[in-house]
């Protein structure tokens, strides 16, 4: 569903992606891992358009979206981003949140994106708090309010960075089982963790991420335990 060639991304002098060859199949759960600094989130962010890439080819739907002809409106909210900080907008409660994209991008009635959140909270675990101020939530709450939110977009493509890394350590199960659930239901995601058990159970294939390249991949028993590069080997050595 996505494929990426070729993908350049420079900082100034600071080239963090090396011609990064990337694919992710339709319903395919994808986890990158990598030291800090191999550009992880940088990938993440290229293909969610927030980084535009120097040089090379994103294609959804074998469509290269950055084609400056192509209406990137669609792909934007098909292919959606949850970040380690959450994001959600402060000044509107739970289901408040869980509305906004659906009435104001898919122009979808009130009724229609009430009821559609109500159904998303719920697979959550969230439903009990859709009128509360999403200030007062845990991070472990607002983490899964914000999977709701997208998940209230239909997206085609969810793409997480470090989703857990900000949550005590008690609330971090909580979401990696809502995102488990996601995983065994189909949905096409593309995961940056340093969370290697989950790693190891969610994925169908495991990215090894290094000084902007993509060093290794292979599935989670080619990766986890018999990885080829000395470098993977390494990185995984830390977390034995
Ligand atoms: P981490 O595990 O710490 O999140 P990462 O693999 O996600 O690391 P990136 O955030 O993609 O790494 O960063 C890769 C490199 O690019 C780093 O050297 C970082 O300092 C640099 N970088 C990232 N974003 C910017 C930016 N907006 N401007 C300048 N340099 C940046
Ligand atoms: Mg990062």
């Amino acid at each position: 569903i996505i494929d990426i060639e070729h993908l350049q991304k420079h900082f100034g002098d600071l080239q963090v992606l090396h011609d990064v060859d990337f694919n992710v199949e339709k319903g395919e759960v994808v986890t990158i891992i990598g030291s800090s600094g191999s550009g992880k989130s940088t990938l993440l962010r290229c293909i969610n358009l927030l980084e535009i890439p120097d040089g090379g080819e994103i294609k959804y739907k074998k469509q290269n979206i950055l084609d400056s002809s192509m209406d990137k409106g669609d792909y934007r909210s098909k292919v959606l981003m949850v970040f380690q900080s959450f994001n959600l907008f402060n000044n509107l409660n739970v289901i408040e949140n869980c509305m906004i994209g659906q009435t104001k991008v898919l122009k979808r009635s009130k009724d229609e994106a009430k009821k559609i959140a109500m159904e998303r909270l719920k697979q959550v675990g969230m439903e009990a708090f859709a009128n509360s101020d999403s200030t007062r939530l845990s991070g472990g709450q607002k983490q899964r309010v914000a999977i709701a939110r997208a998940l209230c977009m239909d997206p085609e493509v969810l793409l997480f960075d470090e989703p857990t890394s900000a949550l005590d350590p008690e609330m971090v199960g909580d979401v990696l089982e809502v995102m488990q659930q996601l995983a065994k239901q189909g949905l096409t995601m593309v995961i940056v963790t340093h969370e290697m058990q989950f790693a190891k159970e969610v994925s169908d294939r495991v990215i090894f991420m290094d000084r902007g390249v993509i060093a290794e991949q292979g599935t989670p028993e080619q990766i986890f335990n018999d990885p080829q590069q000395e470098r993977t080997k390494q990185f995984l050595s830390r977390f034995a």
